[in-house]
């Protein structure tokens, strides 16, 4: 699906040529999990997967959405009548972005778009933050609004957090924002400081697989709910502001502090050590030692396995046959209760990986994970 294609249905849809076209990627975050809540340290990169938006201004107050991917006819939306929702409609995404502009003082009038994605959805890539992303970038390019990307990914987060009614975090939409082809994104999510870390891994002779597990768990959301709520329960019996103020040298001392607290103490552990692993991670890939990261990966599903408690057979499933096989690293990654594993391994050993994954996964009598190779790439910006 190009960015002519989504042009020409715009142009069906609506009677005429789309003011411009625009594309925002999703997203794999290497490492750094359920830290961004935390205050703490973030590292995702962009996917070559992407969400393309052809949309054009409107200036009668009329917000008309309409996506390939769903199809049907476009939905048409009052700007006046935008207000929070939260029936899980999708059109609450793009809608809940135009919301947050107008709240934040944006004279945004009316727009109409036509989506169209190549990011597989709720499977832990970031489609949401993708759709969010790019309606923001047209928005923004087409009434001349001048807002930094981290701007923008924050109304996204805006969007998500209050219109949608989804609690996450920073991270996505500042990804799909900001991330730069080849480098993946040390964010760090207190100040949402930024820096680009290179990760070619083709130059390296390595490939990094996503395993999409084809599962999201029912009981996904509260878990989040009760792991976010028992990180803030560690950080007040600490007191500090966020467990992202708890040194790793001092990981002990804190622990011990937190007494009888077993869940709380699991928690603090992962995120603590979790940060740790974002800032080894970025060493060992400034000193350009790419495979020294596996094992630093592994560890980090260990913890969302044995402290965060949020992994589930299939993704452990994922993580233990790869490793076996001869990866170089894997973990869960994204929320947990399925969706997303990754795992890098050697490109010569991809094959065998993919072909050994399938045959375990049958063997288990379970529906064939989906393994694509996720290349670092671009993040969103103006296509036509
Ligand atoms: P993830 O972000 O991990 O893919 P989410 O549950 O956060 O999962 O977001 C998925 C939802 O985002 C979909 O259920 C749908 O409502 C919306 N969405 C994402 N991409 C599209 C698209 N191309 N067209 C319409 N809706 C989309
Ligand atoms: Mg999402």
């Amino acid at each position: 699906m190009g960015a002519q294609q989504v042009a020409e249905r715009f142009a069906e849809l609506y009677g005429a040529e789309p003011q411009g076209v625009w594309a925002a990627p999703g997203r794999v975050n290497l490492i750094g999990e359920h830290t961004d809540y935390n205050d703490g340290f973030v590292m995702p990169f962009a996917l070559p997967h992407r969400t393309l938006a052809a949309v054009s201004r409107r200036d009668d107050g009329v917000l008309r959405l309409h996506s390939a991917d769903i199809g049907g006819p476009a939905v048409e939306l009052r700007l006046d009548d935008l207000a929070p929702r939260s029936d899980g409609a999708w059109t609450a995404y793009p809608a809940g972005v135009v919301w947050a502009l107008r709240e934040a003082g944006h004279a945004v009038t009316g727009a109409d778009v036509h989506l169209s994605s190549t990011v597989p959805t709720g499977a832990g890539l970031s489609s949401s933050a993708a759709l969010e992303v790019v309606t923001a970038l047209a928005l923004d390019d087409l009434y001349g609004l001048g807002l930094p990307r981290w701007k923008q990914a924050r109304l996204c987060q805006r969007a998500e957090n209050v219109y949608v009614g989804a609690p996450t975090g920073i991270m996505d939409q500042t990804a799909s924002a900001c991330c730069e082809a080849g480098h993946a994104l040390f964010l760090d999510t207190r100040d949402l400081s930024q820096q680009q870390i290179p990760f070619d891994l083709a130059a390296a002779g390595l490939r990094l697989l996503v395993v999409d597990t084809r599962v999201q768990h029912a009981h996904s959301g509260g878990e989040y709910g009760k792991r976010r709520a028992g990180c803030e329960k560690g950080a007040a019996l600490l007191g500090v502001d966020a467990l992202r103020d708890v040194p790793y040298d001092g990981l002990d001392a804190a622990l011990a502090r937190l007494g009888g607290e077993e869940e709380v103490v699991r928690l603090v552990r992962h995120v603590v050590t979790e940060n740790e692993r974002v800032e080894r991670t970025v060493a060992l890939l400034r000193a350009d030692d790419p495979r020294a990261i596996g094992p630093v990966l592994t560890e980090g599903h260990a913890s969302l396995r044995d402290d965060f408690r949020i992994s589930c057979p299939e993704l452990d499933l994922v993580v233990d046959t790869a490793l076996s096989a001869g990866a170089l690293g894997a973990r869960m990654t994204g929320g947990g209760f399925g969706g997303s594993a990754i795992v890098l391994a050697e490109a010569t050993d991809v094959g065998t990986l993919t072909k050994t994954l399938e045959e375990a996964f049958a063997a288990a009598g379970r529906t064939l994970p989906r393994v694509f190779e996720a290349v670092p790439s671009a993040g969103a910006g103006r296509l036509l």
